[in-house]
């Protein structure tokens, strides 16, 4: 595994596999298990003859609040051992310096399905993503990229992105990673306290019964409101949505044929956890 911190130092690092399969895993750091199985998929992909590379970068551009930054965990040695483990073949850690000029001045903002959900609540946020993703596409030249379900919204856009603007490179989006108690993995997790980490997992208590729920026919707001009520309960969280959409466009279920997400983003004291699930009617 070899390390690259500057830009020059990337591309003569991925000189050598160009015309292979490049795959990227863009990630902010504080590398977990849902992070590593990102990775292991993006190795099984890419091959014995293709090259995975990882990018750990936080990104000041997509935070909407500078005491969420500044709270983020940072832990690039063991970030490093992670990417190590899982096989990674190139590690990009640049630091906001080397990524951004002082004086940049394109945007990349998408304009329909960044206007709800996390993107009404933290406005810039995804114009931010954008702009570190396709910097990153332009910088790794990858044929393919893996992005996890748990960020769905993130996803969305970026498939959006790829589409919009002809980005010959293929998405990939990896299934939610859980705790054994269910709670989705997250960088943020370890900020929590341990009232509201034993807490947690009840947001995926709550998606599983409102998936069953709407699966058997509830209606959407019952769903919704059932959701509410759970984490209502819990002493010190607030909620900053709950909401059922439908999965491809993000807004308001017209079809219900169609696949729904029900997608949730509450305040565990002053950590925003998000999750969400995939739903359909049975009947
Ligand atoms: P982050 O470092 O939070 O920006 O995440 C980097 C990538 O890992 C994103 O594509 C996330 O969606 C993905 N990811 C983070 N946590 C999980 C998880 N628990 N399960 C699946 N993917 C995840």
């Amino acid at each position: 595994m070899q390390t690259a911190c500057t830009k020059d130092e990337l591309r003569a690092l991925l000189a050598p596999v160009r015309g292979k399969k490049i795959v990227l895993v863009p990630t902010m750091g504080a590398l977990h298990e849902g992070h590593a199985t990102l990775l292991r998929q993006a190795r099984a992909l890419a091959g014995d003859s293709g090259c995975v590379v990882a990018s750990v970068f936080l990104n000041p551009v997509q935070f909407d609040n500078a005491g969420d930054l500044a709270a983020y965990p940072q832990t690039p040695e063991t970030d490093l051992l992670i990417c190590r483990e899982c096989g990674v073949d190139v590690v990009f850690m640049p630091t906001p310096d080397v990524m951004y000029c002082g004086d940049r001045s394109i945007t990349l903002e998408e304009t329909h399905l960044s206007t709800v959900l996390c993107g009404a609540s933290r406005p810039g946020h995804f114009a931010g993503v954008c702009l570190v993703v396709n910097k990153l596409f332009n910088l790794v030249q990858p044929t393919d990229a893996i992005f996890g379900k748990k960020d769905y919204q993130q996803l969305a856009i970026l498939r959006r992105m790829v589409r919009d603007l002809d980005i010959p490179i293929t998405l990939h989006g990896a299934e939610i990673v859980r705790g054994e108690d269910g709670l989705a993995l997250s960088s943020r997790n370890v900020r929590l306290t341990p009232a509201h980490r034993a807490a947690a997992p009840t947001i995926h208590r709550a998606l599983s019964a409102a998936a069953a729920a709407y699966a058997a026919g509830a209606a959407a707001a019952d769903v919704c409101a059932a959701v509410r009520r759970e984490l209502t309960a819990i002493d010190g969280v607030k909620i900053d949505y709950v909401e059922l959409v439908d999965a491809e466009n993000l807004h308001a279920v017209t079809d219900e044929a169609r696949p729904a997400l029900l997608a949730v983003a509450a305040f565990f004291g002053d950590v925003r956890l998000i999750d969400n699930t995939e739903l359909r009617r049975n009947v």
